[in-house]
């Protein structure tokens, strides 16, 4: 290794390996500078290049905190909100579903049948119609 006394825009970490002498010029500001030989910009517009993303991820991360807070605080006043509120439910909307089951050797088909509150989504009647006959 030559010595060479590095400029600002060098790379002087490069120099000891393979092709990291190499004098290339930057896309950037258009100088030359010495580095490894895939290098696309010196080091002061590669720094300012890398501190621009680090600013931009800080404040990023920021963001996220200050968002997920906000989430937090809001799931837990939506939670609070529709316990409320389902405490208080009159089940006024109520709607019948079913499903039925296709019976076994053991067991025969039955569909099974429930009443639920539309509102607080409450199931208040369950029931089981026996089809009586066998798979
Ligand atoms: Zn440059
Ligand atoms: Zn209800």
């Amino acid at each position: 290794m030559i010595n060479y006394n590095a400029t600002p825009r060098d790379w002087p970490e490069d120099f000891p390996h393979d092709n990291g002498m190499y004098m290339n010029g930057c896309t950037t500001c258009k100088e030359t500078f010495i580095g490894y030989k895939r290098r696309v910009t010196c080091k002061v517009c590669g720094g300012q290049y890398e501190a621009a993303r680090a600013s931009e991820f800080k404040a990023l991360q920021e963001k996220f905190l200050r968002v997920q807070d906000e989430y937090q605080r809001v799931h837990s006043e939506f939670t609070a909100a529709r316990t409320a509120r389902d405490a208080m439910c009159p089940h006024s909307e109520i709607k019948t579903d079913k499903q039925y089951y296709e019976g076994g050797y053991d067991y025969t088909n039955r569909t099974e049948h429930w009443e639920y509150c539309t509102t607080c989504k409450k199931t208040l009647k369950k029931w089981t119609e026996d089809h009586g006959s066998y798979s």
